[in-house]
């Protein structure tokens, strides 16, 4: 067994921190100082906490806000827009995170697992199993890095900020919920409690994970909510995503909606479009069917290629098709861009090798 992550400040509120703090010797007043340098000034660096004595900053950093994440390698795709960053936990395990500034918006892709243990076929980060949870600091982490990158100025509009969060990097979030909970609660408390990052732009992402599902929906944040469908029968997604044994279509599409009602918020359905596998018109209807009338967006991913599948994307002919089905229905649709496939940081590609 390998030890669990340090404490970081940020598995804790800032009442928590306080005591944190006294119990290690430490004023209460040091974890209101170092919690504004975290999360307000997104520094990591205790030689910047000038109010903090010299002869402490780094002894109460080790305490308070130890590193839990290093930067191994950083790759950049699109003029410097796409930023996939490997970094290394405590215990040397790998995860990847993505940042990516949009004209409108700058988004970043997290892992909340080191790997998966969903098991999708098409899905890199699925191949080698589930490794370990992420404490919900490990999260944060690199929420906070990314709003870091875009504060100094390092992507081309030296003006964007942190906007928006995805829990779509490496693992299946809904299977670390207590960490993903406690870590989107640091990224939308305002400063230097948490982030300040507006619950709206923060998306959970899952295969459908049922019970997880309504429990998200009683947090009472307004989170956005995407489910991975992927196809809209229970024989082909038995397949592709093999939980659905266990949770079939007609219950997490209603496990879906009921999110949406209470929540009121629409939600999302992704799906990766996979040559002859789950392109057909008549799948496209089906799905057409299944959510017609509903508060809900569809996100169609053309396939990323991953190592050793044998599956490739569905042709810009075929995808305009099953846009065209989908919008007759009147449902919204939108192709995802395949942002930083090039550097293996589309989704699907994360798989966290040192060596790549
Ligand atoms: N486990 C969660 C979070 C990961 S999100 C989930 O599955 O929702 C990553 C998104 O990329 C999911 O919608 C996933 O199904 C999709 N994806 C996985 N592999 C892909 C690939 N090779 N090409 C395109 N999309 C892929």
């Amino acid at each position: 067994m390998s030890k669990k992550p340090p404490i970081h400040i940020a598995d804790l509120d800032l009442a928590e921190r306080k005591a944190r703090a006294v119990e290690l010797g430490i004023p209460a007043f040091r974890a209101d100082q170092v919690s504004r340098q975290w999360f307000s000034r997104f520094s990591d660096d205790a030689n910047e906490w000038t109010e903090l004595p010299e002869s402490e900053r780094l002894d109460i950093a080790e305490k308070l806000a130890p590193e839990l994440i290093g930067k191994v390698r950083e790759l950049t795709t699109d003029k410097g827009e796409t930023v996939k960053t490997l970094w290394k936990l405590h215990d040397e395990k790998l995860v990847e995170s993505v940042l990516m500034q949009y004209p409108n918006r700058t988004t970043v892709c997290i892992s909340s697992q080191v790997g998966c243990g969903m098991a999708c076929p098409f899905c890199a980060t699925g191949q080698g199993g589930l490794k370990r949870n992420l404490s919900a600091a490990e999260i944060v982490a690199q929420v906070q890095a990314s709003a870091r990158f875009a504060d100094r100025g390092l992507l081309p509009n030296k003006d964007a900020r942190l906007s928006n969060i995805v829990f779509m990097g490496m693992g299946e979030p809904l299977a670390n919920f207590d960490a993903v909970l406690t870590a989107i609660k640091r990224i939308t408390q305002s400063q230097p409690e948490g982030l300040g990052i507006s619950a709206r732009n923060v998306t959970v992402s899952t295969v459908g994970l049922i019970p997880q599902i309504k429990k998200l929906s009683e947090v009472g944040l307004p989170l956005r909510l995407a489910l991975s469908l992927h196809a809209p029968d229970d024989e082909l997604r038995d397949e592709l995503v093999p939980l659905n044994k266990r949770f079939p279509i007609k219950e997490v599409l209603k496990a879906v909606w009921d999110y949406s009602d209470t929540v009121k918020r629409r939600v999302s359905i992704e799906y990766a479009l996979i040559k002859d596998i789950n392109d057909q018109k008549h799948r496209a209807a089906l799905l057409a069917k299944r959510i017609q009338g509903r508060s809900v967006h569809v996100n169609l991913i053309p396939l990323n290629p991953t190592p050793g599948s044998k599956w490739t994307a569905t042709s810009e002919k075929t995808q305009q098709e099953f846009v065209e089905i989908l919008e007759n229905a009147q449902i919204a649709v939108t192709v995802r861009d395949t942002r930083g496939s090039d550097i293996d940081g589309a989704c699907g590609q994360l798989a966290a090798r040192a060596t790549q």
